[in-house]
């Protein structure tokens, strides 16, 4: 469902008519080998495009439009070869609406000592050329991503490849439509919010539904469509006996999916990206959505329970970002702690719903009773996660600004079987530890809700961040408690006097 490759980035060269037509030429040429060394990589998830050299004004602002009027284009990639005189750069960078990345390079990577002579300095001026336009950049207050290095430093492709991944997650995001079944959970804050500060600053749109229009849409579903489905779910799970068919349940599968046929049908009509659903709210439905659930997540869908919109969003901008890569991502939920023994840990899980492309092995489709509800018994998928590096990743609404928290974290295996727990779940060591990660979590506002990932790194969600001009936290190793509070306090200064033009 998501597709990275049909995106790309422009590479953009600034120079001046200073130096003569045969240093543009080959300001030019090194700029295009730039952008196929850069392409053929292999490494990068977009194709990268040159663009002709800029060297006017008129020039900069005409491609600004055209990037903005593209729609494969999800940002730019900004070099000065030779100097750039910056003022020529303001229409351009007032005008565009995509993200861009300044990467400070210089064509060949050794200082030739022995021949280098003038006409060498006149070309690679990058040293002092990006200085300038580092300067129009803060002086306008622009958010973008510096890198720094020779253009064919693994570090550099890597950052670069960080980059790109954020800027097609935002690029999703400015047209991501939220289907929400039901409101909130009632008397729940944390997953209330502004939608309209929402839509203006991030693009998405979130759309109320009542749960009647997804039971209607369950309804035109013909049996022959569930019997397929039921038997892609024998191929992929292992099913518990009393689902299969024949078995005492084997009803409720079937009724599971039905609605994730229903479900699909109705995201797929509206081009809806991501859902939220409410277990206050189903009626006409005989069960929550469980097993559906976790399946549309699986198939890059973002989502969010009790109609929790904003991780919805995330949850889909995080699959956007982790596409393609090795480990999947999830809704998440931090359940419960183990706070024995020296390394407290978490266990995330939901009542239902974790996607089935963190899991561990081939997830068991089960039934148990959920306590809350007062439906049917759901069907879902239970499984653990895969020992490894993650992140979890929360947005929450401060009232006059949206506030995004990160947490890398580790999973580990349960120390024991978990043979009781009805539902998908991970073990997770947060860093730098429970103690720690858990205060500045509470502290900054953080949710119970996170987008929880094994692809998608911190230094892509602070890119991310940066584009969407959200406020950014990390709780990492780094992190000490006195230290995060000031910076929390500090950030409250900064951005009321942002808000008010400064
Ligand atoms: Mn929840």
């Amino acid at each position: 469902m998501i597709d990275l490759q049909s995106f790309e980035v422009w590479l953009v060269t600034g120079s001046q008519h200073l130096y003569g037509e045969a240093a543009l030429k080959q300001v030019a040429e090194d700029s295009k080998t730039i952008a196929g060394g850069l392409s053929k990589s292999g490494k990068l998830p977009v194709k990268v495009v040159f663009k002709p050299v800029v060297t006017t004004p008129e020039a900069i602002h005409s491609i600004s439009l055209e990037a903005n009027n593209t729609p494969a284009c999800v940002g730019l990639i900004a070099w000065m070869h030779t100097f750039s005189p910056a003022k020529m750069w303001i229409a351009g960078l007032k005008a565009l609406h995509k993200p861009f990345v300044h990467l400070h390079t210089q064509f060949s990577a050794e200082l030739p000592w022995a021949s280098i002579d003038m006409n060498f300095m006149n070309l690679h001026q990058s040293a002092h050329g990006d200085r300038e336009f580092g300067f129009i950049g803060s002086r306008m207050r622009l958010n973008r991503k510096v890198i720094v290095g020779h253009w064919q430093d693994e570090d550099v492709l890597s950052q670069l490849t960080t980059w790109m991944r954020a800027a097609c997650a935002w690029h999703d995001l400015q047209s991501m439509r939220i289907a929400r079944f039901g409101d909130n959970m009632r008397d729940v804050a944390v997953t209330e919010g502004d939608k309209v500060a929402a839509q203006i600053q991030f693009g998405y749109s979130v759309y109320g539904y009542g749960v009647g229009e997804l039971v209607k849409s369950m309804e035109s579903i013909p049996d022959a469509s569930i019997d397929k489905l039921v038997s892609e779910y024998n191929d992929n799970y292992l099913v518990e006996d009393k689902l299969r068919k024949g078995g005492a349940q084997h009803q409720s599968l079937r009724e599971a999916a039905r609605i994730e046929l229903g479900l699909r049908a109705f995201l797929e009509q509206g081009r809806f990206n991501a859902f939220t659903t409410t277990f206050e709210d189903l009626h006409g439905l005989t069960q929550l959505p469980g097993l559906a659930v976790q399946r549309l997540m699986g198939d890059g869908y973002g989502f969010g329970a009790e109609g929790d919109w904003k991780t919805a969003s995330l949850v889909r901008s995080m699959k956007v970002m982790g596409s393609g890569l090795k480990g999947g991502t999830s809704f998440m939920e931090d359940y419960t702690y183990d706070l024995s023994g020296k390394t407290p840990k978490v266990l995330g899980a939901h009542m239902l719903e974790v996607c089935e492309s963190v899991a561990s092995g081939k997830p068991s489709l089960e039934i148990h009773p959920l306590s809350i509800g007062g439906k049917s018994d759901p069907p879902r998928l239970v499984f653990n996660v895969a020992a490894g590096k993650a992140v979890n990743a929360t947005v929450l609404d401060l009232g006059n600004r949206f506030r995004m928290v990160v947490n890398p974290v580790e999973v580990v295996e349960p120390e024991k079987p978990l043979n009781k727990l009805p539902v998908a779940r991970a073990v997770w060591i947060p860093q730098p530890n429970l103690k720690t990660a858990a205060g500045a979590w509470i502290l900054a506002g953080g949710a119970h809700h996170t987008g929880f990932s094994q692809s998608v790194s911190a230094e892509m969600l602070a890119d991310f961040a940066e584009m969407a001009n959200l406020e950014y936290l990390l709780i990492d190793n780094e992190t000490k408690l006195d230290a995060f509070k000031k910076e929390l306090r500090w950030n409250e200064v900064f951005y009321m006097m942002k808000s008010n033009g400064l």
